[in-house]
This record gives structure tokens, sequence and C-alpha cells, in this order.
């Protein structure tokens, strides 16, 4: 016999702060959305070739094969990745994301995070999604949204509710909850979206004092890094200034980061070591490299805490 839900769960109160950040593509699922690239034959000869996103990872950084389209450069490789310019058109994350839940409602084996963010989703965890897509929030929003429909079951999705209730009323003080669906609303309000080849995204980072000297100096192909430290600084001061707010900084505090791009995984535990853990050192973080498919959830590599040391 199970438990029954109740309508709010106090025991919320009881637990440690954990946060996740989540690359998108072959972590939370793998997405059928295809890359737009230039391959050089052994002839000499440079053709055009479609790339999944698990294959981009890994000869990203081989200049030499490959190269984005001469016709559109960039833009073009990844118009697949951003939203469409008509907004009546069908959006292609949104068609994806379906088609991806949708392999795996038929037994296909879910990314390395599918778990986890599924976990983070039913305990009512705030996260943060970062993808080298170009999409606005509100579009990675409505696919968060179709996750939930799709990927929980309706028991999940009531724990979901009674978590989210539990939290509002032990750091909002609320006792009249609004509908399931204004309390689902505020809650992924809470969570952040950070598409970092989006326009949006991109002129923030710009407008930022330390970040615009930094891309200053950067080159081509460290942008989307030094762009992925960016969503996760902003991410980690969102956290830390909500935990100010609701006086939560005095127990433990955990924020993970999971990718499988093995040059986001480096750059982003350098970054951690050398700038995130210094200014937040009351705050744990960890790093999962998920590149390896062998690994059902991920290589851990701990970056800053006190309870593993790095390699176990
Ligand atoms: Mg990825």
């Amino acid at each position: 016999m199970t438990k029954p839900i109740p309508y709010v769960n106090d025991e919320v109160a009881d637990r440690d702060f954990k946060y996740y950040i989540f690359d998108w593509d072959d972590n939370i699922l793998h997405m059928p959305t295809k890359i737009r690239m230039e391959h050089k034959e052994p002839d000499g000869r440079w053709v055009p070739v479609e790339l999944s996103t698990s294959t981009f990872a890994l000869v990203r950084g081989d200049g030499e094969h490959y190269r984005p389209p001469t016709d559109g450069g960039w833009d073009a490789a990844f118009r697949n990745f951003a939203d469409p310019d008509d907004a009546n058109e069908p959006n292609r994350f949104l068609e994806d994301t379906m088609s991806a839940l949708a392999k795996i409602s038929q037994g296909g084996r879910p990314s390395p995070s599918y778990s986890t963010f599924k976990k983070t989703l039913v305990e009512g965890r705030i996260f943060a999604i970062v993808t080298a897509r170009g999409h606005a929030p509100a579009t990675i929003e409505k696919a968060v949204r179709l996750f939930i429909d799709n990927a929980l079951s309706p028991l999940e999705r009531e724990t979901m509710m009674s978590n989210l209730r539990g939290y509002r009323r032990w750091l909002d003080k609320v006792e009249r909850f609004g509908t399931d669906s204004e309390e689902l609303d505020y809650y992924l309000g809470m969570c952040r979206y950070s598409a970092v080849t989006y326009d949006g995204f991109k002129a923030r980072m710009a407008q930022d004092p330390i970040y615009k000297e930094k891309l200053a100096t950067a080159t081509t192909a460290s942008r989307p890094e030094l762009a992925k430290e960016f969503a996760i600084r902003d991410f980690v001061e969102h956290v830390f200034h909500m935990l100010q707010r609701t006086g939560g900084l005095d127990r433990s505090v955990a924020i993970g980061f999971s990718d499988d791009d093995k040059g986001n995984v480096k750059s982003v535990s350098s970054y951690i070591r050398a700038e995130l853990s210094r200014r937040f050192d009351g705050i744990k973080f960890v790093v999962y490299d998920t590149s390896d498919r062998t690994l059902s959830k991920g290589r851990k590599v701990c970056v800053s805490g006190q309870m593993n040391l790095p390699g176990f």
C-alpha cells in the first residue's frame, strides 16, 4: 500500500536545497534535430552533411574536416535549432521534443539525465535549462510542459503539485493556493531557460560588464562555452538571492550541472573551480559528465564541496 498523497507536502521543509542545471540535447532527451555542416572528403571537396547533436559534440573542435555551410555560416548550421520567424509556423523544437518523448514511451532508451530531470520536477525543485540552442525562454518552458504532460504519470504529477504547495507554504508562507495551473505557472516561472544563441540572451550577455570584456577576447570556438558560463552564473545568483530572501542559506545547498559535451563539462568545471566556488563558498557544486552513453546517469565529477573527491 502506498501512502496517499497529501494536498500540501509539508515534509519538503526537511529537505536539503538541491538544484540542477541541465543541458537539453542528449542529456535530457535524444532529439532528432540535425545540424547542417560541410565535411571535407579525402579528395578535398567540401560536401554538405547533416549531423546529430551527439556526433556534433564529438567533432565540433575538428575544424580541419568540418565547417559550417559556406552559405549562411553558423546561423545556417543551426537553423533547425531556433524558433521559426513566423510564430504561426510549427515549432521544430516542440515537435522534436514530442517525438523524443514518444520514442521513450515506446521503450527507447532515455538520455542520461532524463530520470534526474523527471525527479527534479516531481520533487518541485528549481532548475535551469542551459542549451546551445537559439529558442526564446518561453519556447523552452513549453517543452518542459510537454515533458511534464508526457513523461510524468498522473500520480507523479499529483506528487509534484503536493510538493509545490509544500514549498509555497514553507518558503512563501502561502496558505491560500491557486489552481494547479496557477501554481505550476509560478513554479516554472522560478526556473530559468537559457538558450545561449537566442538573440535576447546574446544581448543580455553583451551588456554585462564582465562578459562584454570576456567576449571581446574570446575565440569563436570558445564563445558557446563562455555563454554557458554566463547562464550558469545567472542561475546560481538567482538561487542565491532566492535563498537569501527566504532565509534558506543556513542549510546545505548543492547545485548540479549535467552536460554530454566534454568541452562544456571541462570549461564549466574550471569556471566553477576558479570563480563560482570562491564567490559562493557555502554552495556545493557537482558536475556530471553524461558523454558516455553506457553509464546510465553519467560520471560524477565533484568540483567543489567536502563530501566527495574528484574521480569518485
Ligand atoms: Mg548536449
